[in-house]
């Protein structure tokens, strides 16, 4: 009965009306699950834009901005000239530039440890010095390089192995292998318009990170598209994610948070401001330098494992999947609205059991929302990505960008494709745990 209630508001809100571009004068549709923008002038086209880059640092980030522009234009410019992959990512000089630079980060960490050590213990005593050690130590304990447990990882989060999900694991293997690698050991699920890989511990565990609120609104290619584009990324190597260079940027950016000025204005805040001044200025400078050796060769390996994709599920599914990456956002909010709906339905009983028959369904429901966002949407968003250009947070080029080099590289056929039957095998082992998310979202809230 709520759902039909729900349903006929949605249609009624989803209904065009119209009103003038305060700008242009043309008639726009007014539709109140978008934003509102004219696609003659690009009126509010991007309303979120300015607060893209946060106000601290925005110097810094505009000009790693702009180092990604360039880097990211001239890598499409030469992508296009000579599509084939000649050299793996993050070889030649800026490799060993990126390699220096990390051994530098952790160096330093490691003299900071050594000196923290032995103020505490050597100077055990003499004023303030223990104390100073100590503050040291925990510094370095905060800027270690961090490699993540495996272990860790099977205890704190619900975890998919290969017993778990014989036919899921199977498609991954397929995949990995269609694009010259091999599959991973476990699968996490989690409740992002999101997927990635990574590698846990020393001994490089391959774990896949799939976020279920991107995998529901792919279809079977577009499934396949995205391991292909995950798998693509180890059969590439990508040297930003790497062991060395990965955790070195993680140090600089805990660098980046410890250093950041104070808000305040008293005297005291100043000095310890102009104190930090050049520590900070430091950080800065190493950050970009290791952005410029690194950025080329991490944008290069999104478009290898975009090549890896369209080679695993064609061309059509490798673009299919740019334009799904476009509508993230609005997923993510699907998920939100749908969650909040879950929790808080007006009148209804808040019983336990009852939240947890609100749950049955979401992922559904989240799907079913991101299918009836409009072209319109879709066009203002790809509008959206080329405005906004490269940015360095996000390592991953422009979508805009990734799709047209899809589209502009060589024609593939599928070379695998996903049936029906097997895609309801999939889902069939997907389902309980997806459902336990969903429950568990129901129950504790997005943030939890
Ligand atoms: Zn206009
Ligand atoms: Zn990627």
């Amino acid at each position: 009965m709520t759902e039909t209630i729900k349903q006929a508001e949605e249609d009624r809100g989803a209904q065009a009306r119209e009103r003038d571009c305060p700008t242009c004068g043309q008639r726009v549709p007014v539709d109140r699950r978008f934003v509102v923008w004219c696609d003659a002038c690009e009126w509010n086209v991007d309303p979120g834009g300015e607060q893209e880059t946060d106000p601290d640092g925005g110097r810094v980030e505009r000009l790693r901005r702009a180092v990604a522009q360039r880097h990211g234009e001239r890598l499409f410019a030469d992508l296009a000239l000579q599509p084939a992959s000649a050299s793996p990512p993050g070889t030649g000089v800026s490799g060993v530039v990126a390699v220096a630079l990390a051994v530098a980060v952790h160096g330093l960490t490691v003299v900071l440890a050594a000196l923290g050590l032995w103020l505490l213990i050597g100077r055990w005593g003499e004023g303030f010095q223990p104390a100073i050690g100590a503050l040291l130590l925990g510094l370095a304990v905060l800027l270690r390089p961090r490699f993540g447990s495996f272990t860790k990882l099977r205890q704190d989060a619900p975890v998919l192995e290969r017993a778990d999900a014989p036919h899921l694991f199977a498609l991954l293997d397929e995949v990995a292998a269609a694009v010259g690698t091999k599959g991973v050991e476990a699968v996490v699920l989690g409740p992002e318009a999101n997927a990635g890989v990574r590698t846990y511990g020393i001994r490089r565990h391959r774990v896949l990170r799939l976020g279920l609120s991107l995998w529901s609104i792919l279809d079977r290619q577009e499934r396949i598209a995205l391991l292909g584009h995950e798998f693509g990324h180890y059969a590439h190597g990508d040297t930003r994610h790497g062991l060395l260079v990965g955790s070195a940027l993680r140090s600089l950016s805990t660098w980046r948070y410890v250093l950041a000025p104070n808000g305040g204005d008293s005297l005291m805040d100043l000095f310890a401001n102009l104190l930090t001044a050049l520590p900070r200025w430091t950080v800065h400078g190493v950050t970009l330098l290791l952005d410029q050796a690194t950025l080329r060769a991490s944008q290069r390996a999104e478009y290898l494992a975009d090549a890896s994709a369209a080679r695993a599920a064609g061309t059509d599914g490798a673009a299919g999947l740019m334009d799904r990456l476009l509508v993230m956002d609005s997923a993510e909010a699907a998920l939100q609205r749908e969650t909040v709906a879950a929790r808080t339905r007006i009148g209804g009983p808040s019983r336990g059991e009852d939240r947890e028959e609100r749950a049955d369904g979401l992922w559904e429901r989240v799907a079913a929302q991101v299918a009836s966002v409009p072209q319109r949407e879709y066009e203002r968003l790809r509008r959206v990505s080329e405005l906004r250009g490269h940015s360095v947070d996000d390592t991953h080029p422009p979508t805009h960008l990734r799709r047209r080099h899809v589209a502009q590289s060589d024609h593939h056929t599928p070379g695998i494709v996903l049936d029906a039957s097997r895609e309801a095998a999939v889902d069939g082992e997907l389902r309980q745990p997806a459902q336990a998310m969903a429950r568990q979202i129901v129950r504790d809230g997005l943030g939890a």
